[in-house]
């Protein structure tokens, strides 16, 4: 077993061009500095005491392909070779990771994070048990419309790069606070600056605007508004549940969004049973999301499918709601995915790490299984092989923890473990 140095150890030296690489990892591989690009210089990372390749053929052979005393070799942006540390083979430069785990970088597939404005009035009365009659995302809609470009994207990197540090490299994020055709398409346009990953959500609530008129509003974001937003996107996104979009509206949101090329995914049976999950099997979607209330039928639906259930374990935190059983999901086969759903109102947390520990600890799943659904997990949601895994041919996408195992990341909450984080093969914290 390799080694912790008994005082926390300095962090490997980034590369002295780190600052340009941080600017690079928030934006979309295309736009990437040609100088990281066009690298193809080999690098060791060595002495890693336990490496998750997410490759059930490598190490202990289990799903997270476990290797003790690791090395990964990476050229360019991608990873050139996995292995023990002693097989590693030569490389133009080298970097000792001192005894700690490294894992694949988190995938975030699910949040909201073009948006402006703050709810602590509404979690604070919440949490103290006094009611409050605001607004809930009607709140956000409306600070959302009155911000600038500069300020939403202001507020977008902000979070972008309070992420990275905690180790996610790959964020899915929606529109859905605009809800007018050209709010929700600024909303696309500024995402898409800073991910490929670009869901359209105009199908959050119904606004205001349009509260005498549900089917106005469904015709609106089928038609011209679907027609502004499609060319940011590829993914569309609906809020299946009572008091937002039923089953037959949500059908027709996503199958007008398919017909435009976006694929879909479904907020689903988050807050009571319906026809989200069933409907998401039925149009092949990606993933279906939240997933807390769930029938026999609904989950053996799952089961039979390409579509993952992703769990949102901050929004159920947040609103002291029940919690969803991944156990049950698990155990039917289900392929389950972890994310923070990171929005102002019910999820304001963008640590990956916080939700890992909420799913082991409140979820039953076990910590190498909320390490597999946070990396490989949001992978399969966003329908990735090239991230999500530490395995030749993928992106290098790493995060370095002050911690032997992965398993700290839920033995340890709270606790900020990620020391350091690779994106696209350089250090970029
Ligand atoms: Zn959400």
């Amino acid at each position: 077993m390799a080694r912790i140095p008994g005082r926390t150890p300095e962090p490997p030296s980034p590369d002295p061009t780190a600052d340009q690489a941080t600017k690079d990892a928030m934006s979309s591989p295309s736009t990437a500095s040609p100088a990281h690009s066009a690298s193809t210089a080999s690098t060791v990372i060595t002495n890693i005491a336990a490496l998750v390749t997410n490759d059930p053929s490598l190490g202990d052979r289990s799903p997270l392909g476990l290797i003790q005393d690791a090395a990964v070799v990476i050229e360019g942006d991608r990873v050139a070779w996995t292995g023990e540390s002693s097989k590693a083979p030569a490389t133009d430069n080298r970097v000792d990771a001192e005894g700690r785990a490294v894992i694949p970088g988190f995938v975030d597939s699910h949040s909201h994070l073009v948006f402006a404005g703050d709810r602590t009035q509404e979690f604070n009365a919440r949490m103290s048990g006094r009611s409050y009659t605001a607004g809930g995302i009607r709140t956000t809609v409306a600070a959302t419309r009155a911000a600038t470009d500069a300020q939403l994207e202001a507020n977008l990197t902000h979070y972008l790069t309070e992420a990275l540090r905690q180790g996610t490299t790959t964020f899915e994020t929606k529109s859905g606070y605009g809800l007018t055709v050209a709010d929700e398409a600024r909303a696309l346009r500024i995402a898409a600056r800073h991910t490929d990953e670009v869901t359209y959500l105009g199908a959050h609530i119904v606004p205001p605007d349009h509260a005498d008129d549900p089917a106005a509003y469904v015709a609106l974001v089928t038609g011209e508004m679907l027609d502004a937003c499609a060319p940011y996107a590829r993914w569309i996104d609906v809020f299946c549940e009572q008091g937002a979009f039923d089953g037959d509206q949500a059908r027709a949101i996503l199958t007008a969004g398919k017909a435009k090329g976006l694929h879909p995914r479904v907020h689903a049976n988050q807050l009571s049973y319906g026809p989200g999950v069933q409907l998401a099997v039925e149009l092949d979607a990606a993933s279906a999301d939240h997933c807390t209330h769930l029938t026999d039928d609904d989950i053996e639906a799952l089961a039979n499918s390409s579509t993952v259930a992703t769990l949102l374990p901050g929004a159920e935190f947040s609103t002291r709601a029940e919690w969803p059983d991944a156990r049950r999901l698990l155990d039917a086969g289900v392929t389950v995915a972890l994310s923070t759903d990171c929005n102002p109102g019910s999820s304001f947390t963008s640590s990956v790490p916080f939700c890992i520990a909420l799913a082991v600890r409140d979820m039953r799943m076990t910590p190498d299984e909320a390490v597999w659904s946070a990396t490989a997990g949001g992978a399969a949601a966003l329908r990735r092989t090239d991230i999500g895994r530490l395995t030749p041919g993928a992106y290098a996408d790493l995060a370095l923890l002050d911690a032997p195992s992965h398993v700290h990341l839920a033995y340890r909450p709270g606790v900020p473990l990620v020391s350091q984080v690779w994106r696209r093969g350089v250090p970029v914290t």
